[in-house]
């Protein structure tokens, strides 16, 4: 595996870099890289301008096909423009979702229809997107969905609770999943519905996280409503649907978070060495593992990668979102302690919580989402290592 950049790679970087130099400054300079996970409140308005800005340098969804009207990046690309991104202190994307999940589910299941009326609004960042899946009783178990939609002319009647729905609050659609057949049950009679926020129907009630903002949220479906024809792949035929969908998050997540992860270590360092803590050798020998961590993380995403060019990320992908996420969560542990009492300090309320607070608190939440832990190690048993499955019906 040759880690260096081919010539192509080099002009793409030359180039993406260019561009970010040129316009991250102003307003969204200001941002300074946030806006992330944990802080998704965080400039909001000046993060949906940039992501217009973004588009208009066609710098949105560059992974999708040339004919959707993307670039076609392979991943190698994709993840140069992710290293450069975060070298230049780009705000957050504010456009994750439709981006990253339905875009790629529309492309490949989607009726030229859809195609035409859905893709072209993500790709101007002018339409944001959230995902209905998780219901108090089907998280894991996402088979489990009761949430209910029945036909009604030419519409679809939606009737049901979602919850942990990130950015409902801020999201024009939701891609729902729900049991379009009466008395089905598990992953049969499902179907994979787009359905609009914006009506009496749909009630988004913010939940307050350890963090104290409210990426995520309740969604409750009384009587809302969507067109029939709003449906991605066949009725019924939901759960082949909403898998694709799972597939592309657990692609995404490889990509972006390690040059972050690396700012936020070295930001440790400087901290660490600053306040004198690197003089305990416990602590020294942990920043020390991290680094060395971090860098395992990095060879292994780029292994698991190399030679792999298509939308969905491989089984493997699984190890490396375990990995992250485990690694992530010790960082924020390991801030504390260098912290020290500082880190139990806030400004009196309201207050907003310093980086490696954030950190320590939201990174709980990577070892659940997109997957649990205990979930990808089913997954590894299972589908890398070729273990006997477990019994069927309890995990998706
Ligand atoms: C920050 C955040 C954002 C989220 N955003 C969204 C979103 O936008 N849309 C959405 O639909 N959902 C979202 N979720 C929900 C997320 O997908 C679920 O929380 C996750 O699937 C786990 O489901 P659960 O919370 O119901 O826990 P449960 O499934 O009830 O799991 C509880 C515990 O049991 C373990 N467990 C469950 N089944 C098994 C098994 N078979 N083997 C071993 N252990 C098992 C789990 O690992 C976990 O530790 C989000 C969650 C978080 C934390």
């Amino acid at each position: 595996m040759d880690l260096r950049d081919r010539p192509e790679d080099e002009a793409f970087r030359k180039e993406v870099r260019a561009w970010l130099d040129a316009h991250v400054v102003g307003d969204f300079a200001a941002l300074g890289g946030r806006g992330g996970s944990g802080d998704e409140t965080y400039g909001f308005e000046t993060r949906r301008r940039w992501e217009r800005l973004l588009a208009e340098g066609g710098w949105t969804c560059i992974g999708w096909p040339i004919e959707h009207g993307g670039r076609g990046a392979s991943i190698a690309h994709q993840v140069i423009f992710n290293e450069e991104y975060v070298r230049a202190g780009a705000p957050g994307r504010v456009s994750v979702l439709g981006e990253g999940l339905l875009g790629p589910t529309l492309i490949q299941y989607g009726t030229p229809e859809q195609q035409a009326r859905f893709l072209p609004p993500i790709l101007a960042g002018t339409e944001l997107w959230c995902q209905g899946y998780s219901e108090p009783n089907a998280g894991s178990d996402l088979a489990n969905v009761q949430t209910k939609a029945r036909r009604e002319g030419d519409d679809w009647v939606i009737t049901g609770q979602k919850v942990w729905t990130s950015g409902a609050h801020q999201a024009d659609w939701c891609f729902v999943v729900c049991r379009t057949e009466p008395g089905s049950e598990r992953h049969r009679g499902l179907s994979y519905l787009l359905v609009p926020m914006d009506q009496s129907g749909v009630e988004v009630r913010p939940i307050t996280q350890l963090t104290r903002t409210s990426e995520f949220n309740e969604v409750f479906f009384d009587g809302a409503r969507t067109p029939y024809d709003h449906v991605v792949g066949e009725v019924g035929d939901g759960w082949r649907v909403a898998l694709a969908t799972l597939a592309f998050e657990r692609g995404v997540g490889l990509l972006g978070h390690q040059v972050s992860f690396r700012r936020e270590l070295d930001h440790l360092f400087e901290l660490a060495m600053a306040n004198g803590k690197t003089s305990d050798p416990v602590v020294r020998q942990r920043l020390a593992r991290s680094y060395a961590e971090l860098e395992i993380l990095r060879f292994n995403t780029l292994r698991s990668l190399s030679g792999y060019d298509g939308p969905v990320a491989p089984p493997e992908a699984s190890i490396i979102k375990l990995y992250w996420a485990t690694w992530h969560r010790q960082l924020g542990e390991l801030a504390m302690d260098v912290l020290g009492p500082a880190g139990l300090m806030v400004d009196s309320a309201p207050y907003e919580l310093d980086e490696f607070q954030r950190t320590f608190l939201f990174s709980r939440s990577e070892t659940i989402y997109g997957g649990s832990n205990e979930i990808q190690k089913n997954i590894i048993g299972e589908r890398v290592l070729g273990l006997p499955p477990e019994p069927k019906g309890t995990a998706r």
